[in-house]
């Protein structure tokens, strides 16, 4: 999908449908504010309802994906559409909300709505949340504003008040899991959604770093471990360029794989590898003893994983070496 195709995930649904009915009754607030943790795909949302109101061929309450509005939204080009995030550093800057400003003061290119979609919004700086406080202010007809905010709290109030506000949580994983394994991901979903504290993006993202993360690479490290062919420095040496969450949270996804399996291996509801390539690996886990401490080593993951996230300069080297050398002993 490119990066400027949309998507209605489906969780978002009912939010997508109170808008489209807002519209319909042209109830709909000049300011939204979108709030929610990061991942839970606020953006999507804003931008499937941005290509829904400036298609000029909807069906059945969908942007069409073929006119020549939703060709130009695909290819980024609309005219009357503006995604402002901060560009060459962390903050939206007070240029990019002065442009913004022209672009709502002119009249619309394409004859319908100007959107406008800022995240996230509490990127902007003092000086640029204050420049789009008057926009907030005197709205111009037609015009559509979606902040987008991971932390709303960090918001100037003047601007929350200004808003109308849609909160976002965590949706359950009966609706995620589907939808993440029609992406065609190699991991579990489930295991990936868990791994993601239930934040859907969050997972897609840890199935694409997996993807990324040359796994064989890790994978045959933890091989050449059990076989004894290198040494723990070695090996934390030939991952050690890796990003050191992702290195942990690929252990994770290979090591409850092989749990699952080998422990339904003998039940006649055997789970199979998500990943085949961990066959060989799997097989030197099948006696009771050896599944225990491939348990501890999985909560010892799990202890690293936290110690990375709190800790802002974490000995990388040294906590994969200690990993290293506990999957080492799993099979002694
Ligand atoms: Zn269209």
């Amino acid at each position: 999908m490119s990066e400027h195709a949309t998507e209605l995930l489906p969780w978002m649904e009912a939010d997508y449908r109170r808008l489209l009915g807002l519209a319909a009754n042209g109830k709909l607030a000049h300011a939204y504010l979108f709030g929610g943790q990061e991942g839970l795909g606020k953006l999507a949302l804003a931008r499937h309802f941005a290509h829904y109101l400036l298609c000029t061929e909807k069906q059945a309450g969908q942007p069409c994906g073929h006119c020549r509005e939703c060709q130009l939204l695909a290819a980024g080009t609309h005219p009357d559409m503006k995604l402002i995030q901060p560009e060459d550093s962390n903050e939206i800057k007070i240029d990019q909300i002065r442009e913004t400003i022209e672009f709502i003061n002119k009249t619309s290119q394409r004859g319908g709505y100007k959107i406008v979609l800022v995240r996230p919004a509490e990127a902007m700086n003092i000086s640029s949340a204050n420049a789009l406080l008057k926009v907030l202010e005197e709205p111009s007809s037609n015009t559509l504003l979606i902040l987008v905010s991971h932390q709303p709290a960090l918001l100037m109030a003047t601007i929350r008040s200004r808003c109308h506000g849609m909160g976002f949580n965590r949706p359950a994983p009966a609706v995620v899991i589907p939808w993440l394994e029609a992406k065609n991901i190699r991991a579990s979903a489930s295991e990936l959604l868990r791994m993601a504290n239930n934040v859907p993006l969050r997972a897609l993202e840890l199935a694409d770093e997996d993807a990324v993360h040359d796994r064989t690479v890790l994978h045959g490290v933890l091989e050449k471990l059990v076989r004894k062919e290198i040494g723990i420095a070695e090996a934390a040496a030939a991952c050690e360029s890796y990003d050191l969450e992702d290195n942990i949270e690929a252990m994770m996804l290979c090591t409850s794989d092989i749990l699952a399996h080998n422990q339904t291996l003998s039940g006649d509801s055997a789970s199979p590898l998500h990943d085949h390539d961990l066959a060989a690996l799997a097989a030197n886990f099948q006696s009771a003893a050896r599944l225990i401490k491939l348990h501890d080593f999985y909560r010892q993951l799990i202890k690293a994983r936290r110690t990375v996230k709190s800790k802002s300069n974490p000995n990388g080297l040294l906590i994969l070496e200690s990993l290293f050398y506990s999957w080492s002993r799993t099979v002694n």
